[in-house]
């Protein structure tokens, strides 16, 4: 390798900016099935590195490279905080889920889990399909989620986990997590969203709700006699709790001024636009429940079920994202510093007492 081809890699891979300690990126091409994916295994300090397969068609090879790096110690964060004896990885395959995914590619992608002996871990995300993983188990035993593996879809579990976190988060700012009578936002009425409304309803909270598609609303309104507002709206409407279970990023310098809400607790991954939102809330004295932590019941179902062992344990982990929720806002209040900080630091603990 000439100077010039090292300069590149280098400034490519060892110096990215999303290279937080990553152990191994593997570049895989494979020409009979067109595959060309990325398996970013962050780390492997507290067991082998469980993360999703996100198929998706990157414009450019180094956007998948900085999604991978950044999605897998997203992993590390999440499982580590979640209590899992698990590290952090992620998978990305550079394709379009709609047109070029095929049985033949996943499989391509299982044979090279397989190689990585256990050391990555893969399930289903963006893009993938439970189909799409019986084609990857084919090749390797390394694949959670599946029929034969645990309990299938984990969104029942997100959301069981979000309504935990929603009452530790009522317990923290009102005194009482008994939501009945409290106002509730829930912005995105999808897998996990719908199941949190349902809960919600059940506590006897009042419920508004958004979605863009308009049948999912329709169907909120009538199982909860829930009120509907502009998908746009759903932070700024008065109300007691905004519970985004929609897509990331809207919590930003636009929506933040216009929350009523004294808290933000709901699913969706990637809420806060940029770390100064987060300050940027808390300055506002608005609580907020950080997402990975908030959001872990899927993972811990992914990642504790087997065959025929039932859910106990899955429920009993996902019932402690409120105590652990619990924990980060004490302390958050006692650091004068933000959750989302606190989440960090405790996972960094655990992993540093692992090591
Ligand atoms: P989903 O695709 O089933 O539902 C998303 C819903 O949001 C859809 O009904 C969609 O129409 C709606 N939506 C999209 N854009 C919107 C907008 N601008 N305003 C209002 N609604 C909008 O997804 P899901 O599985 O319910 O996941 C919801 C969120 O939670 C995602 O951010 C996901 O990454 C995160 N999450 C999900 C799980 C899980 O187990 N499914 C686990 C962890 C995190």
């Amino acid at each position: 390798m000439n100077a010039l081809h090292t300069s590149v890699y280098h400034s490519a891979v060892f110096d990215h900016p999303e290279t937080g300690g990553h152990e191994n990126v593997v570049f895989v091409q494979d020409n009979d099935t067109g595959l060309r994916a990325i398996i970013a295994v962050h780390d492997t300090t507290l067991g082998p590195a469980l993360g999703g397969c996100r198929v998706w068609p990157y414009e450019k090879p180094a956007d998948a490279l900085t999604d991978a790096l950044r999605l897998s110690r997203g992993m590390t964060y999440k499982n580590a905080l979640a209590g899992l004896d698990l590290g952090g990885g992620k998978a990305v395959i550079i394709a379009d889920p709609r047109k070029d995914k095929t049985p033949a590619l996943m499989e391509a992608f299982g044979k090279h889990v397989e190689r990585l002996s256990g050391t990555y871990i893969t399930a289903e995300d963006v893009g993938v399909s439970p189909d799409d993983m019986e084609a990857v188990a084919r090749h390797t035993d390394h694949v959670r989620g599946t029929s034969a593996t645990g309990l299938g879809d984990p969104s029942p579990y997100t959301a069981l986990g979000v309504f935990e976190g929603i009452k530790a988060s009522a317990k923290h700012v009102f005194g009482s997590n008994d939501l009945s009578g409290r106002t509730v936002s829930v912005q995105g009425l999808g897998h996990v969203g719908y199941d949190v409304a349902r809960q919600l309803h059940a506590a006897g909270a009042k419920l508004i709700v958004s979605d863009i598609h308009a049948p999912a609303v329709i169907r909120a309104i009538e199982a909860f006699g829930a009120t509907a507002v502009d998908p746009g709206e759903a932070h700024m409407v008065a109300a007691d709790i905004f519970v985004p279970c929609a897509l990331g990023a809207g919590l930003n310098a636009r929506t933040i001024p216009h929350i009523q809400a004294q808290i933000v607790a709901g699913a969706a991954n990637n809420q806060l636009e940029t770390p100064a939102d987060g300050v940027a809330l808390r300055e506002r004295g608005i609580l907020y429940a950080p997402d990975y932590a908030i959001n872990a019941g899927g993972v811990i179902s992914i990642a504790l079920a087997t065959p025929n062992s039932g859910d106990n344990l899955v429920r009993e982990k996902t019932f402690a994202i409120g105590d652990t929720l619990t924990t980060i806002f004490e302390r958050a209040a006692r650091e004068e510093t933000t959750p989302e900080q606190i989440a960090d630091t405790m996972a960094e603990e655990r992993l540093a007492n692992a090591s």
